[in-house]
């Protein structure tokens, strides 16, 4: 059976595997940390559906072309179409699942790329390269202040709250959907706060948003 979203009771959600969306640099910490500007509107890229596995599976490494980094990011399920102008509460209204999801990059890859102004899709959309957690009702949370952390091999190495976002997500729903229409089944990832390093075999790492959710992947070793 092809993989679909999970809640976080184990029940599969009913909707389609669709498109993640992704934003860069949506933490100025992290802009700063790989050195790059911190952008004046929300820098968009795509990761198709080929690309998201469960994060509950173990990451492999054992095809990438050069060093895995991971991004620790809050992502959202969608459950009603948006797309065109719209309104803050139908922005809001059209989450219906709040997850995390690790946004693999080949960094050396994408640096590459980036130097020779070509599309960064090597680096970001190849198989495997968006492990998606199950994902909890929205009303367990407050869109403003979700907090996130990751801890890889009992060290703590990424913490954030969406309350340090440069775009905060409804806002960049809205500006999305003005973009790409986004469909039941699709995902937005809302960026990464600092520090973003690289998987090493062997890691175990703890994604979590505090007192909510909590899952546990490896990498292959
Ligand atoms: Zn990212």
């Amino acid at each position: 059976m092809a993989y679909q979203h999970q809640y976080d009771d184990g029940t599969p959600v009913n909707l389609p595997m669709g498109k993640v969306v992704c934003v860069g640099r949506n933490y100025a910490e992290h802009a700063r940390e790989l050195n790059n500007p911190v952008p004046t509107e929300p820098l968009l890229f795509i990761k198709p559906a080929t690309s998201v596995v469960p994060l509950s599976e173990d990451i492999s490494l054992s095809s990438a072309q050069g060093p895995i980094h991971y991004e620790t990011e809050i992502a959202l399920l969608i459950g009603n179409k948006l797309s065109g102008d719209v309104t803050a509460e139908q922005a809001e209204a059209s989450i219906v699942g709040i997850g995390l999801a690790l946004d693999l990059t080949l960094r050396e890859l994408q640096d590459q790329l980036k130097a020779k102004a070509h599309p960064w899709e090597r680096a970001k959309a190849f198989d495997g390269a968006c492990p998606m957690s199950s994902f909890v009702n929205p009303e367990r949370l407050s869109l403003t202040n979700v907090a996130l952390r990751l801890t890889i091999n009992g060290e703590v190495r990424q913490q954030g709250s969406s309350a340090e976002m440069i775009t905060p997500m409804v806002a960049l729903l809205r500006h999305i959907a003005r973009v790409f229409t986004l469909l039941p089944g699709d995902v937005v990832i809302t960026g990464t706060p600092a520090g973003v390093g690289v998987l090493h075999a062997g890691d175990k790492l703890e994604l979590s948003i505090p007192g909510v959710l909590d899952q546990a992947t490896q990498v292959r070793s």
